[in-house]
């Protein structure tokens, strides 16, 4: 018995991988966050074995995980994706593959990008001790305990963050690390990807100037340089 977690591109087609496309294929059920993204991206890697698609989001991942042990016990193969990127990360899924473990099902990865890897390497920052933090907290108390937590280990610390609080997220870190220097990866892997340095300040000013507080933000905080 086995549940099948597949990773898709995060912005550019051609990161998928000739094993996701052999999975996609075989697969008779796809669990997906969002049935209309899922089905445009099989269309443009010409998967011709469609799979019944069946969202599976914060909402429906509870309700569903009987079924999809009942369907993998009768044989089905069945598969996990996200809108982009590996599931499970800041992403649906967790719940439903540990009560698939429970039950004995084997979870099998089909590895491929993260936004938070790809991040990481195009910042050229230590990667030899990171930390993935996920999303910032929404409340600046408790993004300031996480960084009160992290900051102390100095080692690479990577968050994502959505366009719609970068503005406010980016003021916050101005309060706390004052001017040092922090990165942000943007629009990783697609036409304006982009990995800017600065203070969070400086990097709020840049985004507003050139109108890009928009798309896709990873956020790194770089451990301090050895004095
Ligand atoms: N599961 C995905 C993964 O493996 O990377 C992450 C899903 S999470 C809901 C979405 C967040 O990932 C975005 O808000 C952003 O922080 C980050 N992200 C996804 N694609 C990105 C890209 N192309 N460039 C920069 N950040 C990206």
């Amino acid at each position: 018995m086995k549940f099948y977690l597949i990773s898709t591109p995060i912005g550019n087609i051609e990161d998928i991988s000739l094993r996701a496309l052999k999975t996609l294929e075989n697969l008779d059920i796809l669990l997906c966050e969002d049935t209309r993204q899922t089905k445009k991206l099989l269309t443009l890697l010409n998967i011709e074995n469609v799979p019944k698609l069946l969202r599976c989001d914060e909402y429906t991942e509870e309700k569903l995980k009987e079924k999809v042990l009942n369907w993998i016990k009768e044989g089905k193969k069945v598969g996990l994706v996200s809108d982009a990127g590996t599931p499970l990360i800041s992403d649906p899924g967790y719940r439903l593959v540990s009560f698939l473990k429970e039950n004995k099902v084997e979870i099998i990865p089909v590895p491929g990008p993260s936004a938070f890897l790809v991040a990481l390497l195009k910042s050229a920052y230590p990667c030899d001790k990171f930390a993935f933090l996920g999303f910032f907290p929404r409340k600046s108390g408790k993004l300031r305990s996480l960084l009160e937590k992290y900051l102390p280990l100095n080692i690479t610390l990577i968050f994502y963050e959505s366009p719609y609080r970068i503005e406010k997220t980016l003021k916050l870190l101005s309060e706390i690390l004052k001017d040092r220097k922090i990165g942000i990866a943007r629009e990783l892997t697609k036409l304006h990807e982009e990995f800017i340095e600065g203070s969070p300040l400086e990097l709020l000013d840049y985004l507003k100037k050139e109108n890009k507080l928009k798309g896709e933000f990873v956020i790194l905080i770089p451990k301090e340089k050895e004095k």
